[in-house]
């Protein structure tokens, strides 16, 4: 499965908190990253914002981007 999105290859998720959830971190990755939908994971959607994504924010997280960056003092570009 050949990633889309550009974060892929540095996005420490699947080597954090989805480290040894492998049927987890493949739908991720089919839903996302490796999809046309990669623009609306929150985790992209911080970076995009900021700069940085906290390590634990999953791609479809409930908190909105304003939320995330919010509860984890992060800055706008
Ligand atoms: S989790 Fe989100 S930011 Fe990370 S590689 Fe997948 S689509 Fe990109």
């Amino acid at each position: 499965m050949t990633a889309k999105c550009p974060n892929y290859e540095k996005c420490p998720i699947y080597n954090g908190v989805l480290q040894g959830k492998t049927l987890t971190a493949k739908a991720y990755v089919q839903f996302f990253c490796a999809a046309d939908a990669y623009p609306t994971c929150k985790r992209y959607m911080v970076k995009e914002a900021t700069g940085v994504c906290p390590p634990n924010i999953l791609p479809n997280s409930v908190l909105s981007v304003d939320e995330i960056i919010a509860e984890y003092n992060l800055k706008r570009n």
